[in-house]
């Protein structure tokens, strides 16, 4: 602990008790720090659990959802998840959601967080004397009798999660009188539940992701004929993977090039063609949104901060600290095509060290300088700001970086061969991975049972 930091009257705040949410707060208690964690719905998990199919809802899981990662290589370090013998290690989504809750009862979460409590506001705010230089100022309501109260917080974990402000691209915009013919629909993958509602229908899927491919395979099972509209690098690949996915499935599922407008009843296609269908379904992805937090904050603090959202978290240092409010305001969970749980684990384990006093950061000039090299970096890679925290290969040394900033242990070098071996999998049997395990994936999977102490379940 820093000097002049007592461990007990430093104050943090959560936002959300979902994996990222549950991982920072047993990471800042485990520093010896008082947490208050501030979740919107009445229960912990975030994600994993599940609720009606809404603009509105907070996840976006569907019934059938099965995991696209071996159930070993998502588990925490700290706790480890596995299955009973025999079982997929790609499990159900309860499953997960019995691991969190798992989680959070074997290190007492619970007691820190507010359920049913949402944050509406959080701003930087100076403190009068003998109040402590500067806070986060929060707007809570808690609905009920408790209604809306504010409280002050040291500092701030934004740990609200980036799958629930559906994305849509600009062609959406030329759709938008597709459904004025009768009977037609439009919705986005995070309104998905199940597929009854397109039995006997023509779909046309927007989308290249794992969400399109997931949801064009149970949608066949029901509709009259489904289209897969994607925006491809290498349009004879594409149609490959859905051969193989059609014959793995039984279905019949046809690419299509980006749809590039719509008028009520039918859409066409970049390049010429069109079709007739009933639905279309966007599966194009999230926004990162964080309407409640304003950086502008208190006139004394300085000028208006950055406009923080959209297609990625512009000027993050490591994914994690803006650098002007680092470490006081940090961000768990940005990254994606990652192992989440164990990052998260990693990323918590750094804020909260440095929030202790235990760790220091570079000066705010130098996390500047580096987190626009690394946003360089990242655009030279990927290209597109969308892609800014997409880690994927990175995703192990970023990891290894994160263990060594927080004394937190490495992950195992089994985590890195499951996961390479999972993605072979996947491209190699894309309809059925999930019922498949090749002897790669069998061998790295018996290592990490082997490193996690097999039966080690929750
Ligand atoms: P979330 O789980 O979204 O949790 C955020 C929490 O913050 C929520 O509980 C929310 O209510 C709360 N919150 C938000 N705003 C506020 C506020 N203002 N005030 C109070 N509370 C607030 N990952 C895997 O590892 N394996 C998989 O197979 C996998 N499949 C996926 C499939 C789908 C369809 C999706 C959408 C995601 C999948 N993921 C998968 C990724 C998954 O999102 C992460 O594993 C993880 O659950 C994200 O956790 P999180 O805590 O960052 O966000």
């Amino acid at each position: 602990m820093a000097a002049g930091r007592a461990a007990r009257s430093f104050s943090v705040a959560v936002v959300g008790a979902g994996a990222a949410g549950l991982a920072s707060v047993r990471a800042l208690r485990r520093e010896g720090l008082a947490v208050t964690a501030f979740e919107a719905r009445p229960e912990a998990g975030g994600t994993w659990v599940l609720e009606a199919g809404t603009r509105g809802a907070q996840s976006s899981l569907y019934d059938s959802l099965r995991t696209n990662l071996p159930r070993e290589l998502m588990g925490f370090q700290e706790l480890p998840f596995t299955g009973a013998p025999g079982t997929s290690p790609y499990c159900g989504h309860r499953e997960v959601r019995q691991y969190l809750e798992a989680y959070a009862a074997r290190f007492d979460l619970k007691r820190s967080i507010r359920f049913g409590e949402r944050v509406v506001s959080a701003r930087r705010v100076t403190r009068g004397r003998g109040g402590g230089g500067a806070g986060w100022r929060l707007e809570i309501d808690a609905g009920g009798e408790r209604g809306a109260y504010q409280e002050i917080f040291d500092a701030l974990m934004v740990c609200n999660g980036h799958y629930t402000e559906a994305r849509f691209p600009a062609e959406a915009a030329a759709c938008e009188s597709f459904t004025a013919a009768d009977g037609c629909s439009q919705t986005h993958s995070h309104e998905y539940r199940e597929p009854g509602c397109f039995r006997g229908k023509r779909v046309v899927l927007v989308g290249g992701g794992p969400s399109a491919m997931d949801l064009s395979v149970e949608i066949a099972s029901v509709a009259e004929e489904v289209l897969l509209s994607a925006r491809v690098a290498d349009p004879a690949a594409f149609s490959a993977q859905l051969a193989k996915i059609n014959a793995a499935c039984g279905v019949g599922i046809q690419a299509r090039p980006w749809v590039r407008a719509a008028e009520p009843g039918r859409v066409h296609f970049e390049g010429g063609g069109s079709a007739r269908v009933d639905s279309i379904v966007w599966c194009t992805g999230y926004h990162y949104s964080f309407p409640w937090l304003d950086l502008g904050g208190d006139p004394a603090m300085g000028g208006p901060g950055p406009a923080l959202g959209g297609d990625c978290v512009e000027a993050l240092y490591r994914h994690v600290f803006l650098p002007e409010h680092a470490p006081e305001l940090s961000f768990v969970g940005v990254p994606f095509r990652v192992a989440p749980f164990p990052q998260f684990e990693l990323q918590a384990a750094w804020v909260a060290a440095c929030l202790a006093g235990r760790r220091s950061l570079p000066p705010e000039a130098e996390m500047r300088r580096r987190a626009a090299e690394e946003l360089r970096t990242q655009r030279e890679t990927f290209a597109l700001p969308r892609h800014t925290h997409q880690l994927g290969g990175l995703q192990w040394d970023y990891n290894d970086l994160l263990a060594e900033e927080s004394g937190f242990p490495p992950l195992a070098g089994w985590r890195r061969r499951v996961y390479d071996a999972s993605k072979e999998n996947r491209a190699e049997s894309p309809g059925d991975y999930r019922d498949k395990l090749p002897e790669g994936l069998e061998l790295s999977l018996a290592e990490a049972l082997r490193d996690l102490g097999e039966g080690a379940a929750q």
